[in-house]
């Protein structure tokens, strides 16, 4: 991974290079800062630096040996510290999970805690950087450096390490080896031992401007320029949250489409329509049904309020914004308590576990009547 890669994150990538150009690297770096803000790519990126035979002014050249080992992760003076969990038999390190991590790294620099339980196949929030690491961690690096360069260790998560093997380790980052490099990318730096942190210089990475996020969502997501601006401003400066937001839009663009389809269908009192409306309905699942019924709720109330024709106060999708401009008028002061008051039911309903067709074709039967009021 180069610098042009990651996004954003000028200021942060301006102080990196000037310093290994300058010589006054320090050999252990704290990149502070939540994983969605990209600190992990900012790593992998000064390293990929560090270890270039043609090193550029601002980035890795991309195309020398080194850079190519870079990429494909099989650098031999590039090494990986991470938290697992600890199997029952045996000897537990990073390097146990090497295969999935690297698995991981190939197919996306960009993720979280979760993200990694979830790739080795565990739950358990008790994953940790278990005390055999330190001595796995010692040992890479008291090996010269197979390419005569650097030997950089990239620790991920290190508020995860045990405190003995924190402690084994700090020995190390009191007296390194010439041309070893320590990147710590930490969260939540408040959890590591001082002697730790004193040890290392720390770099503050801020969250990401809404302009760098919008950008990274139009040329990586292939979004409109406004829909990424809005998406932008949601997403707290966190690439991993500003994906969350697309998942979670392309369901409520579903749940939209399920909206309109009961709206016509009563309108025109299609009744074998709203039938068949009621089986996909029933076929969701109780979750999903639930979560249906309180989106419809929600639009219910969003076409109310934009009959005032006060912008500010609605807030809708260009989708939603699109039904409503002709849907609206349907939902009045004669009909909105009533029709909230319909689908509340419903979803109570659902969670009493009563006969799910029933619920929704009697739902599409009280619409019928509704949207006539
Ligand atoms: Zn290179």
């Amino acid at each position: 991974m180069r610098f042009s890669e990651v996004i954003g994150q000028d200021e942060v990538k301006k102080i990196l290079t000037a310093q290994v150009r300058s010589g006054r690297l320090p050999h252990a770096l704290l990149l502070s800062g939540d994983t969605g803000y990209g600190t992990l790519a900012l790593a992998l990126a000064l390293a990929s630096y560090v270890l270039c035979s043609r090193q550029g002014d601002n980035d890795s050249c991309g195309e020398c040996s080194e850079c190519i080992k870079t990429d494909k992760l099989i650098h031999p003076d590039l090494h990986f510290s991470f938290p697992v969990i600890k199997k029952s038999n045996g000897t537990t390190t990073s390097d146990t999970y090497l295969k999935e991590w690297l698995t991981q790294l190939t197919s996306e620099k960009y993720f979280d805690f979760n993200d990694w339980l979830h790739v080795i196949g565990t739950d358990n929030k008790q994953a940790i950087i278990p005390d055999d690491e330190a001595d796995n961690i010692i040992r890479k690096l008291s090996l010269s450096a197979y390419e005569g360069g650097w030997k950089v260790m990239i620790i991920w998560l290190p508020e995860k390490m045990r405190t003995e093997a924190a402690n084994t380790l700090l020995k190390t980052l009191e007296e390194p080896s010439a041309k070893t490099l320590f990147i710590l990318c930490a969260e939540h730096p408040e959890q590591m031992l001082d002697t730790i942190l004193s040890r290392t210089q720390r770099i503050d990475v801020p969250p990401l401007s809404v302009e760098d996020l919008a950008k990274a969502l139009m040329e990586q997501r292939g979004l409109d320029h406004d829909t990424a601006v809005s998406v932008a401003r949601v997403s707290g400066g966190s690439w991993l949250k500003a994906l969350k937001q697309i998942c979670d839009a392309d369901d409520s663009k579903v749940m939209l489409q399920s909206f309109i389809q009961l709206m016509r269908l009563a309108y025109m009192r299609d009744l074998s329509g709203l039938m068949k409306w009621s089986e996909g309905m029933v076929a969701l699942g109780r979750e999903q049904q639930k979560a249906y019924l309180s989106y419809m709720q929600n639009m219910l109330r969003e076409n109310f309020i934009y009959n005032f024709g006060r912008s500010e106060l609605n807030f809708m999708t260009p989708q939603e914004t699109d039904f409503a401009y002709k849907f609206a008028r349907f939902i009045n002061e004669r009909n909105i308590i009533r029709f909230t008051e319909e689908f509340a039911h419903a979803q109570r309903d659902v969670a009493g576990n009563v006969n799910g067709k029933a619920i929704f074709f009697n739902l599409a039967l009280k619409t019928i009547i509704l949207l006539r009021a």
